[in-house]
């Protein structure tokens, strides 16, 4: 009968109180047992293998192990999905015991130059780019191909010879004696540094390597409604590889400058509108800047602080899809600090008539002897 997947002890057919090394000898005697390399073609072994290589990662982890414990798989998952296979602690795990992933599917890939380094670099955008969209110009120190070359890195009138160690495969395969057995790896060819070819004759512009150090400037599309903090990636941007080898990716990094009026939530924008207490109570038409320009903001009477006004499509466009998001004028009724006598006589008019109780006048000489009392 198989095993629950998620009883990580019952994988592995410890106790729940098992000692690490007890732990450690059930992995490799059925690591062993299932290994693709000893089970080719059964895909139940596999799965097993996956199971219980996933088990004992977390088992053998007191951190992880405690969590698992605590909360089952899905709280000791290493930030991949729950049960997710394929975070970065597997493989190292694969490299520990096997010296190379059993499911890569033989030798990884033909051989070849190698790729070019991702690039990354920060772009400034202002609120408004970052709303609409723009296209902005960006400059990295990248690696271009040699011209003098053509990339190859041999010297020109001189060739690319292949490998002899290898054979031009780039990479060497042993049969090797390790603690679960006989395995077959794979690794790098020492002679060519799993290249598959020579450069006998370097080239002098680069050296060999079949690239120059330059400055680039790329065009960068922002698309409209992208945000502060996220990343594009242009693909075959970055650095090109040695000898012609394939092109990174250039990574932009957007930092958008606040706007000093609006403040986004997402896709909406809020503003916060002060409002005089007259305004507030009599109502006002006002002419509204939004990011599209003026808009009519009609505000009723009676309007309190903390009343939102919502102008629908006045926000931000969805940076995936379409439409916008909102523009929420929010109310603040401001009480005045600064009467002069004439307004202090019609307030005063108005409590009189609404029948408040009111503070006494304050002349100039009073308000100085209360402050230097404070
Ligand atoms: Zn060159």
């Amino acid at each position: 009968m198989p095993a629950d997947p998620s009883d990580y002890y019952g994988l592995l057919g410890v106790s729940h109180d098992a000692q690490p090394d007890e732990i450690k000898r059930a992995y490799r005697r059925l690591a062993r047992e299932l290994h693709p390399d000893a089970n080719p073609g059964d895909p139940e072994a596999e799965t097993r293998f996956k199971q219980v290589a996933m088990a004992y990662e977390t088992l053998s982890d007191a951190g992880r192990r405690q969590r698992y414990d605590q909360f089952g798989p899905e709280g000791a998952a290493g930030g991949g999905a729950p049960g997710g296979f394929g975070g970065g602690g597997l493989g190292d795990l694969f490299d520990a015991f096997f010296g190379g992933n059993p499911f890569g599917g033989g030798p990884s890939g033909p051989a070849g130059p190698a790729r070019g380094a991702d690039l990354e670099v920060t772009l400034d955008l202002s609120f408004t780019e970052a709303v609409f969209g723009t296209q902005a110009p960006v400059t990295v120190r990248t690696a271009v191909p040699c011209d003098d070359c053509e990339a190859t890195g041999a010297a020109p009138g001189t060739v690319v010879e292949t490998c002899a160690e290898c054979g031009g495969a780039g990479q060497v395969r042993r049969v090797r004696q390790s603690l679960l057995g006989q395995m077959v790896t794979a690794s790098p060819c020492p002679r060519c540094s799993g290249s598959g070819s020579i450069v006998a004759s370097p080239c002098p512009t680069c050296r060999g390597d079949g690239r120059l150090v330059e400055d680039r400037t790329y065009t960068v599309d922002i698309p409209a409604g992208i945000d502060n903090g996220s990343t594009l990636r242009l693909t075959g941007r970055g650095a090109v590889g040695p000898r012609g080898g394939p092109l990174g990716d250039l990574y932009v990094h957007l930092r958008v400058r606040p706007h000093d009026r609006f403040v986004r939530h997402n896709y909406d924008l809020a503003h916060e509108l002060h409002l005089s207490v007259a305004q507030g109570a009599l109502g006002a038409h006002l002419a509204f800047a939004t990011l599209d320009g003026d808009e009519d903001l009609v505000i009723p009477r009676g309007t309190q602080t903390g009343r939102v006004f919502r102008l629908r499509g006045r926000g931000v466009p969805h940076v995936e899809g379409r439409g916008r998001g909102d523009l929420l004028v929010q109310v603040v009724v401001d009480t005045p600090t600064d009467l002069t006598e004439e307004q202090e006589e019609a307030l005063r008019h108005f409590a009189e008539l609404r029948g408040d109780e009111v503070g006494p006048h304050d002349s100039g000489l009073l308000s100085k002897i209360r402050s230097a009392f404070k």
